[in-house]
């Protein structure tokens, strides 16, 4: 069995972005040689997500809408979490869009359905942060 793990680095200039990593991770799954086998992605900050949907600019706005609903960025002094930072929105903006993402790999290709992709969502950006790609298989 082959084994791969790859860091992806990411410095999103803005506080919110989704970002479509799916050629990124194609390129990890070429690398490592597997055909057959699983491929996970997660983000390795509690304040950034992995998730696949679809690449719509439409959806996108309708998903930073919604999660802007469920957990407002201000008034920071709403959340607890935030008396020594102001970031509790992003963590629970993490919660719901999740941590990571598994795809079967046959022959050679991320397995998807329609419409599939894979993204990075961040929600406390300006800094450096990783995404994890590990691969199992053969
Ligand atoms: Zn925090």
């Amino acid at each position: 069995m082959k084994t791969y793990r790859k860091e992806l680095w990411f410095d999103v200039p803005t506080r919110k972005a989704f970002i479509n990593i799916t050629p990124l991770v194609e390129e990890c799954l070429t690398e490592s040689g597997v055909k057959e086998g699983l491929i996970l992605v997660n983000a390795m900050h509690i304040t950034a997500s992995v998730f696949i949907n679809d690449d719509e600019s439409g959806l996108h706005h309708d998903f930073d809408v919604w999660l802007e609903k469920l957990a407002p960025h201000a008034p920071i002094s709403q959340y607890r979490h935030n008396i020594s930072e102001d970031n509790a929105d992003a963590h629970m903006k993490r919660q719901v869009m999740g941590r990571e993402v598994v795809v079967a790999i046959t022959k050679g290709k991320l397995d998807f359905g329609p419409w599939e992709q894979i993204f990075y969502g961040e929600f406390d950006g300006r800094r450096r942060k990783r995404v994890l790609v590990k691969i199992i298989g053969e």
